[in-house]
């Protein structure tokens, strides 16, 4: 891969590679785009083939987080650290405190936060060297609850797109996965009374919980998840899973979860579920409430104000939704319009020089 000619493609402003002799810290922060404000993404660390793979990664979940911020109406741009290493072995504080150094050097045009192989606990030995980090204990707290809420008012905004009412206890829904943000958005199906809710889970711990809190929430087996005739499909476990196999099963009018790059491939089968005639919630807007979430530690954090933003999830969906049907494109590729749409106005607003 040429990385100039890969950066000049798709618009990336820096790529900085760092080291550190005393911990072997190695690890990479890409910056792709920052019109909006600094960059912010989180810090991966996996044990990748190759260097080439890392940086591949780097540059694609860069770019995703740019588009997410953007859609997301925050005032962030889009980045993301990666550390090639294996997470049983390299982690300690002196680890940690490095990558706060190489943070710092960026000098808040970029900030981090957890991510894969990354805590809590880790990004506090980040702050011990930076204040160019979000995600802290004792600060904004478990992000999940609050992706879960997003991706409950997104349910809800699919449903007043398809049906003009979006009255939980009138639909059926069948959720994939109930870990971290699947539970939290169960139990919000279950409080606003839904008519009835299936769940899959491939975790026994996490079945056995489900059946203990969630009694109203039926199990059934992985594969039959899919083929359920209910009104909205949610998936909340693993990416690519909406693909050949899977679309032609789904009998549900609405497709709106948490799952990242849920789509295997964002073209065709963004595509293939509106030939179907199926209303898909783009993973990036739907599951953008825990970003919502820690975007509000950059200011005094007030719960209710980030709820608030997280709410107008519901408005952007339908925004993205009715550009979908104008420009008769996937709302997959609605989304990536409206999110570009915002980063060039707000660019184009700044044009003009005002003291501050
Ligand atoms: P998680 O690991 O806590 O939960 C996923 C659950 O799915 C697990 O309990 C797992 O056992 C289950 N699972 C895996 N494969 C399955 C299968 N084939 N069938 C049924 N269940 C299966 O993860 P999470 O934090 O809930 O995240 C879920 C998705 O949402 C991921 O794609 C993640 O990237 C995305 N996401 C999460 C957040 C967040 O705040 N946690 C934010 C944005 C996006």
């Amino acid at each position: 891969m040429n990385k100039f000619d890969y950066m000049e493609k798709h618009g990336y402003e820096q790529l900085v590679y760092f080291f550190d002799k005393t911990t072997g810290l190695k690890g990479i922060t890409c910056i792709h785009n920052t019109t909006l404000g600094p960059a912010l993404g989180g810090t991966r660390l996996w044990n990748y083939e190759c260097e080439e793979d890392a940086v591949l990664d780097c540059l694609r979940l860069a770019r995703g987080m740019s588009y997410k911020a953007a859609a997301a109406g925050l005032n962030l741009g889009g980045g993301k650290t990666v550390l090639i290493g294996d997470a049983a072995k390299v982690k300690n504080e002196a680890y940690f405190r490095a990558l706060g150094r190489y943070v710092q050097s960026l000098n808040g045009r970029y900030i981090t936060a957890e991510d894969v192989n990354t805590s809590t606990k880790d990004m506090d030995y980040v702050h011990m060297e930076t204040n160019h980090v979000v995600g802290l204990e004792g600060k904004s707290g478990n992000p999940s609850p609050m992706t879960a809420l997003g991706v409950f008012h997104g349910i809800r905004a699919s449903l007043m797109h398809v049906h003009g009412n979006d009255d939980i206890s009138k639909y059926s829904f069948a959720v994939q996965g109930t870990g971290q943000t699947g539970y939290y958005l169960v139990k919000m199906l279950i409080e606003a009374k839904a008519k009835k809710i299936y769940f899959t889970e491939i975790n026994p711990k996490h079945i056995e919980k489900m059946k203990k809190e969630c009694p109203e929430a039926e199990y059934v087996k992985p594969e039959l998840i899919y083929g359920l005739d209910v009104d909205v499909f949610s998936p909340c476990a693993l990416g690519a899973i909406l693909n050949d196999d899977t679309i032609p099963q789904i009998k549900a009018k609405i497709i709106a979860g948490s799952a990242n790059n849920a789509l295997q491939d964002e073209e065709k089968h963004g595509m293939m579920i509106k030939d179907r005639n199926i209303l898909y919630a783009p993973d990036f807007v739907i599951n953008a409430g825990g970003l919502i979430n820690v975007y509000h530690e950059l200011f005094t954090y007030v719960k209710e104000r980030a709820v608030r933003d997280i709410e107008k999830i519901y408005d952007r969906l339908l925004e993205i939704f009715s550009i979908a049907e104008t420009e008769n494109i996937s709302t997959h590729a609605a989304a990536k319009v409206f999110a570009k749409n915002r980063i060039e106005t707000i660019n184009n607003l700044h044009s003009n020089y005002i003291p501050r």
